[in-house]
């Protein structure tokens, strides 16, 4: 029987995963990539150098067989390191153990693992091929162009478009038909910063502890098992490691206001901002002042669409279908897990492209916006409420009564991070257990003051059972 031919539009992290998985089941996968091919050229990257893997992006690189080879480049992150203003920090652990924890990887080793991995499963890359446009008829007509300016034109049964959240072919489909696109942008942006692994310190700036650090042939400047947050209200930084021994830090900021990146828009004002709020951090930043200048303002939005497809023609995925705030650290994990399902979906049923870009859609929609809901919340909790007393004993309080009674309550944390239950039955449930932790904890200061019993009858009366 012939393969079914499979048009792929880049080679990021989601079409790298797919062309993987289609491959895997015998589909004939092409993918055309704007940029060069990164394991000749170097990873082009521009966005988040590192990022956090949880277990539904780990479920997708399982069945492409790559567990091994990304775990080889990851660094386990076992919780949130808070750094306070007043200098102390304490970890607020994610799971309930190592056994649920989170991983860093780094964006470019990753996607050229990927892309690896698809090539030795017989998909063909095409890079440097620029999508410019499509026209949709009996299939899809794509345009291309590559660095020199040369246009190209390629025919395909179909197009699946995993070109990010600046989407061309879904440029292109929404001008073939409306496909109801709204772009909600944060009002917030990020900067990115990096605190280098200890040998790489300019030996006049090492901070004290770190100096002990590395004479003892440490190369982290700080504890690397976490995720670091410096919450400040409005705005934070954050921290991820890397496996040499670095960390990259992103400084979220409101556009407009006191401060934000239209105040704090200089290398010096970046100085004052950090001497004011983020004192701690300072010494760890010995090129603030380089990165700053260097490094653009990114830009955050949640895109939602009513419509990812048309009819059996194209087909979006990932960041070009739903891209989402980073907060929740799940996007790609999202992204993984369309990949998944899509390469589940064209297996059991080949033939007809049509009713599998249908399904796909009915069956990711709700999922990509609960995640992207959650993902918008998180920012709040993880700039603001990780700081918050109220927040810390609800907190508490739901650990203990997922301790009480696992078969009912899990943290939505942990929903969302170390399970794969769809993301829109996580978001209903996390919003009825929130609603019980802050009727429990109404009034109260510790966690001694909380009739655990009367919360156990509760949680048993108001909260479903999980699905075994
Ligand atoms: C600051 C930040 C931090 C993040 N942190 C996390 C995290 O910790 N965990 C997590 O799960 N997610 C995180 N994300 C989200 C994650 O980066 C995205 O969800 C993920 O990259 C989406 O993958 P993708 O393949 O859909 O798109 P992309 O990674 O954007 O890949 C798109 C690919 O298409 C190519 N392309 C683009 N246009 C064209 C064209 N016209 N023709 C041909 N090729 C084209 C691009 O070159 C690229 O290779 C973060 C995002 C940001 C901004």
């Amino acid at each position: 029987m012939a393969k079914t031919d499979v048009t792929l539009i880049g080679a990021g992290l989601v079409g790298a995963l797919l062309a993987t998985l289609l491959a895997q089941r015998g589909f004939s996968v092409t993918v055309y990539e704007r940029r060069r091919d990164p394991r000749v050229a170097g990873y082009a990257g521009g966005r988040s150098i590192n990022l956090a893997l949880a277990e539904r992006g780990l479920h997708g690189l399982r069945l492409a067989g790559m567990t091994d080879t990304v775990m080889k480049l990851a660094v386990m992150m076992r919780g949130r390191m808070v750094h306070h203003r007043d200098g102390h920090a304490e970890l607020l652990r994610y799971g309930r153990d190592d056994s649920e924890v989170i991983w860093s990887v780094s964006r470019g080793r990753l996607n050229m693992a990927l892309i690896e991995a698809a090539e030795n499963a017989g998909a063909r890359f095409e890079f440097d091929r620029r999508l410019t446009g499509a026209r949709f008829g009996d299939g899809a007509v794509l345009a291309f162009e590559n660095e020199g300016g040369e246009a190209f034109e390629q025919r395909a049964p179909f197009a699946i478009g995993a070109d990010g959240a600046g989407s061309a072919l879904r440029a292109a489909m929404n001008a073939a038909h409306p496909l109801g696109e709204r772009i909600e942008p944060l009002g917030h942006g990020y900067k990115e910063l990096e605190i280098p692994a200890l040998p790489d310190f300019p030996a006049t700036s090492l901070p004290p502890d770190a100096a002990e650090a590395l004479a003892r042939g440490e190369r982290f400047a700080i504890e690397p098992n976490a995720l670091h947050i410096w919450p400040r209200g409005n705005y934070m930084c954050i921290a991820l490691p890397n496996a040499e021994g670095s960390f990259t830090v992103t400084l979220f900021l409101p556009n407009e206001g006191n401060p934000s990146f239209a105040t704090v828009d200089s290398p010096a004002a970046a100085r004052t901002l950090f001497e004011r709020d983020f004192a701690d951090a300072l010494p760890l930043l010995p090129d603030l002042e380089n990165d700053f200048a260097a490094n653009p303002v990114g830009v955050l939005a949640t895109l939602y669409l009513d419509r990812w497809h048309l009819d059996g023609k194209a087909l979006l995925v990932g960041d070009a279908a739903h891209a989402i705030v980073p907060f929740h650290g799940q996007g790609m994990n999202c992204g993984f897990e369309d990949a998944v399902e899509l390469a589940d979906l064209f297996a059991a049923n080949p033939g007809d492209v049509a009713a599998v870009f249908a399904d796909f859609e009915r069956r990711r929609r709700p999922n990509a916006e609960a995640i992207a809901a959650m993902a918008l919340e998180n920012y709040v909790e993880m700039r603001d409420s990780v700081a918050d007393p109220a927040f810390l004993l609800r907190r508490e309080l739901g650990r203990v009564l997922a301790q009480r009674n696992p078969e009912r309550f899990v943290p939505r944390y942990s929903m969302v991070t170390f399970t794969r239950m769809p993301y829109a039955e996580a978001f209903s449930r996390g919003a009825s257990q929130e609603r019980l932790l802050r009727q429990l904890t109404e009034g109260r200061t510790r966690l001694d003051e909380i009739d655990l019993a009367d919360a156990d009858a509760k949680v048993r009366r108001e909260i479903e059972p999980l699905a075994s």
